[in-house]
């Protein structure tokens, strides 16, 4: 399979005020000095502007955010006839597996139908170009579980087990039908567990660094076994950014950091580097671990077969997990106001997920 070479000018990215979406809105606009970027956003209470400040203040001229629903085709269409975009790099969505299990109307909602109304848009406005890109950022999770063996790679069937998955699934179809029925040039990847700087405390390493950190329990679900593969947030960004301008279009790309950590192995790691950065007064960060009754339909183990970007587009993750768990920890000490304001304003660290 060749590449094909694609030069990003006007670029649309979805859910940027998001975790991964601020950092990769960082990242396109710091490494490609050419490239004007419009950052659509919902604002629920997983974006925020306080995430973006930085860029609002150094790519003023060619950075714009719009605070608009991706499930409004009108304000979509608009966007696209007034910004002409060339590509569309599309994060947007409910990303919390256990709110999920809460509420999976607004998963099916953003995901399925928010990703129907973009990839419209786009073909309404492209009129059949393909100089032009439309890249879905999707989860490993669309293929359910693993045993202690095995990984996913891009021809393991879907297999989702709760809602998220089963809206990112059904989203990844959307986009691979709209590339076979009406040719639009699109790219979907599917990425392991991510972390790093300006990650919602929800998900499980913030949670873990800020329990840590104001001395609270440090939940596990089950029996703490769940494996799951990570990779740094930066790492995911620059694989996003080489599959949009390098990805054959109609291809799936799998990304994942070959890191895999049990949930409690991870933990306690965690514990030991918050221990060496900021000493317990009296005891270690591991007295505060406490195992907790499992999330209903918990996925085993996810670990991804990277070969194929490796191969065909050169890219190899930059951080180890010791690394880069390093660095994230760092990274939420010097910003504690930014958690701050989280729990207090938005999110409290109280349980989700569990079926009453
Ligand atoms: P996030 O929850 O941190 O951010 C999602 C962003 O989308 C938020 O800023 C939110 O305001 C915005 N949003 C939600 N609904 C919207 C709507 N209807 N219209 C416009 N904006 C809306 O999520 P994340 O962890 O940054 O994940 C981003 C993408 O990457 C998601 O598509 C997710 O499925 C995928 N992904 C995440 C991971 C991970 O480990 N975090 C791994 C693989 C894939």
């Amino acid at each position: 399979m060749g590449k094909t070479i694609h030069t990003p000018s006007v670029v649309l990215v979805t859910g940027g005020a998001g975790f991964i979406g601020c950092n990769l809105v960082r990242y396109l606009l710091r490494t490609d000095s050419d490239l004007r970027l419009v950052n659509v956003d919902a604002l629920t209470y997983a974006g925020s502007l306080s995430n973006l400040q930085d860029v609002e203040k150094d790519h003023s001229q060619r950075y714009r955010f719009v605070q608009e629903n991706i499930c409004d085709e009108q304000a979509m269409a608009g966007l696209f006839e007034e910004e002409g975009f060339d590509t569309v790099i599309h994060l947007a969505a409910e990303s919390h597996v256990d709110r999920s299990i809460d509420g999976p109307g607004a998963f099916l909602e953003t995901n399925i139908m928010g990703t129907y109304v973009l990839l419209q848009a786009a073909r309404a406005h492209w009129k059949g170009r393909d100089d032009v890109r439309f890249h879905h950022v999707s989860t490993d999770e669309v293929y359910g579980s693993l045993g202690s063996t095995g990984h996913f790679t891009e021809e393991t069937p879907y297999d989702p087990s709760g809602p998220y998955s089963a809206s990112k699934a059904s989203s990844d179809h959307l986009v691979n039908a709209w590339h076979r029925t009406y040719g639009l040039p699109t790219t979907v990847s599917n990425c392991s567990n991510n972390y790093g700087p300006y990650q919602f405390p929800e998900k499980l390493l913030p949670l873990m660094i800020s329990n840590a950190l104001q001395g609270k329990d440090l939940p596990i679900y089950g029996d703490g076994k769940n494996v799951r593969d990570w990779l740094f947030v930066h790492d995911h960004c620059q694989a996003l950014d080489l599959v949009v301008r390098q990805g054959e279009i109609g291809r799936m790309y799998n990304i994942g950091g070959n890191e895999e950590w049990a949930n409690i192995d991870l933990v306690n790691l965690l514990c030991d580097t918050v221990q060496e950065l900021v000493p317990r007064n009296s005891g270690h960060y591991r007295d505060l671990i406490k195992f907790i009754s499992d999330r209903p339909g918990h996925d085993r183990r996810y670990a991804i077969d990277a070969s194929r970007i490796r191969k065909e587009l050169g890219w190899t993750p930059k951080h180890t997990f010791e690394t880069g768990l390093r660095e994230t920890i760092q990274w939420y000490l010097a910003n504690s106001q930014w958690l701050d304001e989280i729990r207090t304003e938005r999110y409290g660290g109280d349980r989700l997920g569990l079926l009453s």
